[in-house]
């Protein structure tokens, strides 16, 4: 019988929306007819998440991680997933406090990324994801990746353009081409493929915008949780 995916979403809701989509629409590819995908989104408000991200409350904005993956157990879901790169800075809070699998982020897109036979990969995201250890840290530790993230003012341009326009559904041209700028530079310092580490950015780069093959999170995660949701 398909699993219901728990997702906690909202961060942002446009990200989510894809969530929401691509899943449904992978169920139906698999499954035909009007099949569609078992999901229970905990949606929070962005700019509450945001505050205490940005205040360095991270205790704080655990502790709302982990109320929704409860509620979502609660609720019936069957495993958890944190729609976003960045909140997976509390990815073993979460999955300790529920007695569901959960799904990470990371772990489904390196497992692509080695089958693929890459090794030195360009990630990019917000900040957070960019610079601490949690994301970074668990490609390298478990999957053997060698990552490169962008040079100081390159990841604020990445950063800002997330939060400023992404993440309220805008999306320029002429943030698309600062993107391409970017993944370029670190393609000439070795990366063999770009990781969109940000579940947004899929909205602005495409594959077809890139010369090196590219991983966007927010897909491969919505294919690993229906795959997951669909195996008996
Ligand atoms: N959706 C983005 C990500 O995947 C950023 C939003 C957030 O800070 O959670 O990291």
């Amino acid at each position: 019988m398909m699993k219901t995916i728990g997702m906690i979403g909202g961060m942002s809701w446009e990200s989510s929306a894809l969530y929401y989509q691509w899943c449904n629409q992978i169920v139906n590819q698999e499954l035909g007819g009007i099949h569609s995908a078992k999901i229970l989104m905990y949606s929070v408000d962005f700019e509450e998440i945001k505050r205490l991200q940005f205040q360095n409350k991270w205790d704080e904005a655990t502790l709302q991680m982990v109320e929704a993956a409860k509620r979502l157990e609660a609720g019936g879901a069957d495993f958890i997933m944190i729609c976003t790169n960045t909140m997976h800075k509390m990815a073993r809070e979460v999955e300790a406090s529920v007695s569901i699998p959960f799904l990470h982020i990371a772990d489904a897109t390196a497992k692509r990324i080695v089958e693929d036979g890459c090794s030195k990969v360009a990630l990019l995201g917000t900040a957070f994801t960019m610079e601490q250890d949690f994301y970074k840290g668990r490609l390298t530790d478990q999957f053997g990746l060698e990552v490169l993230i962008p040079d100081e003012e390159d990841r604020n341009t990445v950063h800002e353009i997330i939060y400023q326009e992404l993440c309220a559904g805008s999306i320029r041209e002429e943030s698309k081409q600062k993107y391409i700028q970017i993944i370029k530079k670190l393609e000439a310092q070795g990366a063999e493929a770009v990781i969109l580490g940000c579940t947004e950015i899929t909205m602005l780069i495409q594959a077809e915008d890139c010369t090196i093959p590219v991983y966007d999170t927010t897909r491969i995660h919505a294919e690993s949780a229906v795959s997951f949701a669909l195996i008996e």
